[in-house]
């Protein structure tokens, strides 16, 4: 029985019958030979009416014991499918935060324009029984700064395909922090650090830090989500993820080595440290360290007294990038974020990845 869109209990047309013969509650508790407590739930419709009720209320009422039973079936049917829709508009209010399209044009999810597949496909991607534990379940996304909040379902996407990434790398070596310094940075520097192509960067970077027992993926930015990189701990192993945003050699490289540093120090295992274009989840002076460990690996002690000189020339760039090996785009780079150069000197030399 439905009326006004409510389901209605069978304990109303109950009451309907009491009072089209003047029955009082108590006698009727009496003649069904039910406790007064026993009959309220019935009217309320907390306790549902058995095969052993609808008989008593067919002897006391008078109307068949199927109806009663009738009744009650189509009230379950009724609260269930309520319970349905309101769990779906909830989960809809949540789908409309989440950036579904940007997510479909990634790979992450597939396209359907059903709302409830996009639902189902969400749970699965974020590995969560309903959209609402989202936000307890990403909550590094949820907690920074009021001016991204409305991007942190993008943040948590983003973060969450880091995870997925990394779900097939079983055999991994155990996390070593001693080869970040003695392997991994001397292989970057040597091998690495001029390669521009994405590809062979990407390929050649998962080699390497897996020696160190680091995973590592690049995860394409998506609007609203200004992310650099992160670091997640995973099965006692951390994770860097990249968003190659911009796609300047500079930023990238600065970036993984900061990413490293957070490594190094062993920055907070309990929680991803999250590295926005502008601001970070890490504390300044845990921020301070891991950009002290990129300078200090990255470039060269000389690299100071270049940055001092009152003019530098393009040529005094080309000879230190030759001298020290290193690309001449992260060299620009340096200077142009210590505003020792303008963003717009030289800016040809800027080097992106492709
Ligand atoms: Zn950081």
């Amino acid at each position: 029985m439905k009326i006004l869109g409510l389901p209605v209990a069978p304990g109303i047309t109950i009451i309907e019958q009491l009072d089209t013969w003047g029955i009082s509650r108590k006698e009727f508790a009496l003649r069904m030979d039910y406790s007064e407590k026993h009959m309220i739930d019935i009217l309320k419709g907390k306790s549902e009416i058995t095969t052993e009720i609808a008989n008593r209320l067919a002897s006391v009422l008078g109307i068949p014991a199927d109806f009663w039973l009738g009744l009650e079936q189509i009230y379950r049917l009724s609260l269930k499918k309520k319970e349905e829709e309101e769990r779906i508009e909830e989960e809809e209010k949540i789908l409309n935060k989440i950036p579904y399209l940007d997510m479909v044009n990634q790979g992450w999810v597939a396209s359907t324009r059903i709302v409830v597949e996009k639902i189902r496909n969400l749970k699965e991607y974020f590995g969560v029984a309903k959209l609402l534990k989202i936000q307890q379940t990403e909550n590094v996304a949820f907690r920074i700064s009021s001016k991204y909040q409305s991007s942190s379902y993008a943040i948590a996407a983003w973060l969450r395909k880091g995870q997925i990434d990394i779900r097939e790398k079983i055999d991994y070596p155990e996390f070593d922090k001693s080869k970040i310094l003695t392997e991994v940075i001397p292989e970057i520097k040597n091998s690495l650090i001029h390669e521009t192509n994405i590809f062979n960067v990407n390929k050649l970077l998962i080699g390497i830090l897996k020696k160190a027992g680091i995973y590592f993926t690049v995860t394409q930015s998506i609007s609203k989500a200004s992310i650099n990189g992160a670091v997640t701990w995973i099965n006692k192993r951390p994770l860097i993820q990249m968003s190659l945003k911009g796609k300047f050699a500079d930023i990238f490289w600065f970036t993984l080595f900061h990413e490293l540093g957070h490594i190094y120090f062993e920055h907070s295992k309990k929680e991803v440290i999250l590295d926005l274009s502008n601001e970070s989840t890490g504390s300044e002076i845990l921020e301070n360290q891991a950009n002290n460990f990129a300078v200090k690996f990255l470039y060269p002690k000389e690299f100071a007294n270049l940055a001092k000189k009152s003019l530098i020339s393009k040529g005094d760039i080309m000879k230190f990038s030759k001298k020290y090996n290193l690309l001449v785009g992260i060299i620009l780079g340096r200077l142009m974020h210590d505003e020792v150069l303008d963003w717009s000197q030289y800016s040809e030399l800027r080097v992106k990845l492709k």
